[in-house]
């Protein structure tokens, strides 16, 4: 299985900062990456050229979008198109993060439309779904992520790789919070999502790489990889330096 570690940058970083955190990130990893692991780092849009030319010789690094429009082109101001960040050098794109959800709105339709319209034009995406503490607290998590992804993943074009497609499972109770999920609950509901996707996408889903986010450090990645159907980490607060962030991809 594929592993995957993600730099979630979020509303962070010039693009001066951003480069140079790339650039010093790979000098950290280079040649030490293990042959199945990739990592990719998810600048803010004004930083997506600078990072990708800092990463276009490095094996086993990408940079990514943080979201994209599901549109060729048009009258939409303010939004991005997926051949604008292919023709900036991304090849990924996240999908459905939290903060896109609850703090601007995003629902699972428009989700699952925008996860189809990357796909469909050539970019690579992570979706990303996950409970809020109430949710949990009623006992909710498998209606709730359940949902997430069947409307995420209503509209995938036919014939999907695995390789273009991962699921990360990040509980919005955990991100930014310092709060890390405990390993019986991340284990539980990551077997979980293995089972949904094994029934949505019967033919890729033992392939899907399943991230876990939210509150992810150096100190707590070890045993955050050593659970079931975990393959990999989205990181936001502790990827935002190349010496924290190196030491999550290098664990
Ligand atoms: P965090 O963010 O690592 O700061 O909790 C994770 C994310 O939002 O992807």
């Amino acid at each position: 299985m594929k592993q995957l570690m993600a730099a979630n940058w979020k509303m962070y970083k010039t693009w001066n900062q951003a480069r140079d955190t790339a650039s010093e990130l790979a000098q950290n990893i280079r040649g030490q990456l293990p042959e199945n692991r990739e990592v990719l780092i998810f600048p803010p849009f004004t930083a997506l050229k600078g990072v990708a030319e800092a990463l276009q010789n490095e094996p086993g690094m990408a940079a990514g979008a943080q979201n994209m429009y599901p549109a060729a082109e048009g009258a939409f101001t303010g939004e991005i198109s997926p051949d604008m960040l292919l023709d900036v050098g991304a090849s990924w794109v996240l999908t459905g993060h939290s903060e896109r959800r609850h703090v601007l709105g995003e629902d699972n339709a428009f989700v699952g439309r925008k996860t189809a319209f990357a796909l469909n034009n050539n970019l690579n995406v992570i979706l990303c779904i996950g409970e809020l503490i109430e949710e949990r607290r009623a006992d909710r998590v498998e209606e709730v992520l359940s949902e997430q992804l069947e409307a995420g993943l209503a509209e995938i074009p036919v014939g999907l790789t695995s390789d273009s497609l991962v699921i990360a499972y990040e509980p919005v109770w955990a991100i930014g919070t310092g709060e890390v999920a405990g390993p019986d609950e991340i284990a539980t509901t990551h077997t979980f999502v293995r089972k949904k996707i094994e029934e949505l996408l019967p033919s890729i889903a033992s392939e899907i790489s399943i991230l876990y986010g939210g509150s992810v450090k150096p100190d707590n990645i070890s045993a955050i990889m050593t659970l079931d159907n975990v393959d990999g980490v989205l990181v936001g607060g502790a990827s935002l330096t190349a010496e924290s962030f190196s030491k999550i991809v290098l664990a």
